[in-house]
């Protein structure tokens, strides 16, 4: 952190800042220049409260130098974190496919969705069981019935689940049943949510809120990993922007620059970014092209009767393609698709 100081600052209005700085913790390091003192602020200076200084009248400007979270930070790490799951784990060379339908439907659908994706190369399965639709009308889920259907395509076919959770009182319940919390858009910033996941050594998949910076994702993924819970993978699912065309628009500069500001795998989910199956596979080969860890897909059998997201599911079949030109493109940057599943 730096402070500018006004021209007309006295050295006794240094010698306060720099008391009440050493008060935080920090330390200060005067500089002399030809018309200014600047104070640069060593130290942990994320316990610093800016505001004092701000509202001080010998204050002009500040600004930051570290970055406001720290454990999610690269200085904090400089080797990228890799995030298990039994078998499966985020955030090596090997790109990680989660697929699977929006809402868990009945049984027969699941099953159905859970083989036919494994087959075209996923080895994580997605699958909504408390939904948060942005309407109260809409379907909700089908609760722990749901969970335990998921529990039973994990049985059959050794792939990982990763399901939403909404609330903190369901996180004991959910953690029996799945591999991995989903924390949605929607929930980005529900810091109770946030607190409570820290507390279980699970891994968390960590979807960007529709209308938040790149820092304010970074600081909700601080939350859980102040908890020592460091399983943390970051999905950018599209943000809010004056376009119409598309559900959301696709963010595709956070790959790069996630991947250069924090250590946690990233993975891209072009289903609700795009929010048009047509566009699904483009986005898809393009987050690899950028450097993702990973997709997550939405996949129905049966896309014109599911009861959420219909509109922006793949086929399996074009499932399948989409899986076989993004392995073209992990070629081509020097990756590969994972084919571990939890069990081996
Ligand atoms: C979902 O994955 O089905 C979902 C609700 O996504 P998001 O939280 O990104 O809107
Ligand atoms: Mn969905």
């Amino acid at each position: 952190m730096i402070i500018i100081m006004r021209i007309d600052v006295t050295p006794d209005e240094i010698a306060n800042v720099t008391k009440r700085i050493e008060h935080y913790g920090a330390r200060v390091h005067p500089i002399q220049g030809s018309e200014r003192v600047v104070l640069g602020i060593v130290g942990d200076v994320r316990k610093v409260n800016q505001d004092e200084f701000m509202l001080m009248p010998c204050v002009d400007r500040i600004l930051p130098v570290t970055r406001p979270y720290k454990r999610a930070s690269r200085e904090f790490s400089a080797q990228n974190t890799v995030v298990p799951m039994d078998g499966i784990k985020f955030g090596t060379d090997e790109i990680v496919i989660i697929a699977g339908p929006c809402s868990v439907e009945s049984r027969v659908q699941m099953l159905e969705i859970a083989h036919a994706v494994q087959e075209a190369g996923a080895t994580v399965l997605r699958g909504g069981a408390f939904k948060p639709r942005t309407s109260p009308y809409a379907f909700q889920g089908m609760g722990e019935q749901g969970l335990e259907i998921l529990a039973e395509a994990r049985e059959a076919t050794g792939l990982g689940i990763v399901t939403e959770v909404i609330s903190p009182e369901q996180v004991d319940l959910i953690s029996k049943y799945t591999d991995m919390f989903q924390i949605g858009a929607r929930n980005m910033q529900n810091y109770p949510l946030l607190h409570k996941v820290g507390e279980y050594q699970m891994p968390v998949l960590l979807k960007r809120g529709l209308s938040a910076s790149i820092d304010e994702f970074l600081l909700a993924a601080e939350y859980i990993l102040s908890h020592d819970n460091s399983r943390v993978v970051l999905c950018e699912r599209g943000i809010r922007t004056f376009e119409t065309a598309t559900r959301n628009t696709t963010d595709i500069n956070a790959v790069p620059v996630l991947k250069e500001r924090t250590h946690l795998p990233v993975i891209l989910d072009p289903s609700h970014s795009t929010g048009h199956w047509q566009y699904v596979n483009a986005i898809a080969r393009a987050a690899i092209a950028a450097g993702a860890d990973g997709l997550m897909v939405e996949v129905h059998n049966k896309p014109e009767e599911a009861l959420s997201d219909g509109g922006q599911s793949l086929k399996p079949e074009r499932f399948a393609e989409m899986v076989a030109q993004v392995r073209a493109i992990a070629d081509a940057v020097g990756r590969t698709i994972s084919t571990k599943t939890i069990h081996n």
